[in-house]
């Protein structure tokens, strides 16, 4: 590594929020952690979480919003989906620490008899956990470790893990170490005035904990002058280069060139001694993107997005973002119409979604709203409209073609219907094995073997492919043969436990259902080849449609 010290030493920066929730700090962290990447930086990001679950996976979407699943079969915070996306590195368990960990683990130490007869105490305990969630993560060779704390400051909750990052500088000394706030600069519109005021406050607030911050991330809907900069720096004891604007854009994509434009990178190099492999920031891929994403402006694709929580902004984020992905991959902004599973029952469905250029099905679970999907597969499937199926979306898949093609009347998945006299999904040997003492689900990533000559294998260009997981039930191979014999394509199988992976129908432009997720690998700068060809698919459909002028319009 190039760098002026000899020794490798790494450095820490931790991001807290002031004012209000919801200012977007996984993506200010994230953003920080790209630019720092491209100055040819390792770099991780770590997030921890002040609730007292252990892990957000047995979470309502209600309460949470989406559960993202790492490489390592960890249920994780969503930022750290921001993470992975805006950074080359992969995150893994250890990068998402919640309160609920953190107790476990020092009470049983405690039990073990680890702390010697000692009282058990948040300080010196609780926050030495803490700190060493931190330093695991340094161990691991990183140039920089980012770590977020949820919430804002003032939390009860979160007051451990602020105590334990403003001890920090003493075991690593000062100049290894930065803090960065991200606060809220709001526009009151009947005084026509940017207010500084819940900054100073938020500030004068980690000041009291014993945290100056170095570095200012304001929230502010429109650009501010240097004036308000040089105000919000006098009072708030930071230089008025380190007053960042993080001001609305159109695509939380653009951040690092917005930030890069502030000079935000050099001085976070600056104020931690880093003399990086790369002084001039590549952020080339980002510019690229920047362009194609305004060019996408000019046209677009309906898509029908059919799930159960779909007024829940969160609860299929990497969903949405993977089709923003591929749709800046084709040219096209990707319309999302959300339509509630559970409406469709009943309602004249067939009109809506043949009007769509494509239809997805993401992940969930539970029988709520399961027919209206059921029903969705199976209008894509006969009115060949382009069909994604992700986990939950392959199963319901599965059972309409098994219900209407192969004349198994009430095909079901044994978890909605557990009587049902064709369950094409049910629990596999090993699982009910693993269910029986509580176990649960196939987490984290899996290799699919592709079968050759498959759409599968022409989009992924590959034979062998990884995914992520998270589900408990399976196609059942007991009806495979069936199901094969109507046209239904196993496209991919994991070979270790002859699990099916994919499928896909014959005589179909775009029909393919994953057991996996997909969408938590796909990232803006290299968009998941299984939304970039079925937004493909959509968009060569709403072509067609054009020139046979079937089109809704503008619409
Ligand atoms: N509920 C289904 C299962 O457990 C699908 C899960 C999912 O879509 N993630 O298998």
């Amino acid at each position: 590594m190039l760098r002026s010290d000899s020794s490798h030493k790494t450095r820490y920066i931790f991001v807290t929020g002031g004012v209000v929730s919801s200012l977007g700090k996984g993506v200010a962290s994230a953003t920080i952690g790209c630019l720092l990447e491209a100055h040819g930086l390792k770099v991780t990001i770590q997030k921890f979480d002040p609730y007292i679950n252990v892990d957000p996976g047995t979470m309502s979407p209600y309460q949470h919003g989406e559960v993202y699943v790492t490489d390592d079969g960890a249920e994780t915070d969503l930022d750290l989906g921001h993470y992975e996306r805006f950074l080359q590195s992969t995150v893994t368990r250890l990068n998402n620490v919640t309160t609920g960990q953190v107790y476990y683990n020092v009470i049983e130490k405690e039990r073990r008899g680890e702390y010697l007869g000692k009282t058990v105490q948040v300080v010196p305990h609780i926050t030495d956990e803490i700190k060493n969630r931190v330093y695991k993560l340094g161990s691991q060779g990183y140039d920089v470790v980012i770590t977020e704390i949820g919430g804002t400051v003032g939390d009860i909750e979160a007051m451990p893990f602020l105590e334990a990052i403003r001890q920090v500088p003493y075991d690593v000394g000062r100049e290894n170490v930065l803090y960065v706030h991200l606060t809220l600069v709001p526009y009151i519109r009947a005084a026509g005035e940017l207010k500084t005021k819940p900054t100073q406050h938020s500030v004068k607030e980690m000041r009291e904990i014993g945290i100056q911050p170095d570095i200012l991330i304001c929230r502010t809907e429109q650009p501010f002058d240097e004036e308000i900069s040089r105000k919000i720096a006098m009072f708030c004891n930071v230089l008025p280069e380190s007053v960042i604007q993080a001001y609305d854009v159109d695509e939380i994509y653009k951040m690092p060139l917005v930030y890069h434009r502030q000079n935000l990178d050099k001085v976070l190099l600056d104020k931690l001694h880093l003399d990086p492999p790369r002084p001039v920031a590549d952020l080339s891929g980002w510019q690229e993107l920047a362009e194609k994403v305004d060019r996408s402006r000019e046209d677009y694709v309906d898509i029908a997005f059919v799930g159960k929580y779909i007024n829940l902004q969160d609860a299929y984020k990497s969903v949405y973002e993977a089709l923003r992905h591929a749709g800046y991959a084709n040219d096209v902004q990707v319309k999302i119409h959300r339509i509630e599973a559970e409406d469709l029952e009943s309602s004249a469905l067939d009109l809506e979604l043949s009007g769509m250029d494509g239809i997805l099905i993401p992940g969930g679970f539970g029988a709520r709203g399961i027919e209206g999907k059921i029903e969705a597969a199976g209008i894509a499937r006969r009115n060949k409209i382009p069909y994604f199926g992700i986990c939950l979306g392959m199963q319901v898949a599965v059972i309409e073609f098994a219900r209407h093609e192969c004349g198994m009347e009430d095909a079901h998945s044994t978890e909605m219907e557990q009587d049902t006299p064709f369950p094409v999904i049910d629990l596999m040997a090993e699982q009910k094995s693993i269910q029986a003492i509580g176990g649960t689900m196939r987490l984290g990533s899996y290799e699919c073997a592709i079968r050759p000559g498959t759409l599968a294998e022409q989009i992924y260009g590959s034979q062998k492919v990884t995914e992520r997981h998270r589900h408990r039930y399976e196609v059942n191979n007991k009806y495979i043969d069936a199901l094969a014999e109507r046209g239904l394509v196993i496209s991919g199988v994991n070979e270790a436990t002859n699990l099916v992976e994919m499928i896909e129908l014959k005589d179909h432009p775009w029909y393919v259902g994953v057991q996996s997720h997909p969408e938590f690998k796909s990232k803006p700068l290299s968009p998941h080849p299984l939304f970039r060809d079925f937004i493909g698919a959509a968009k060569a459909r709403r072509a067609e449609r054009q020139g046979a002028g079937v089109t809704a319009g503008n619409s």
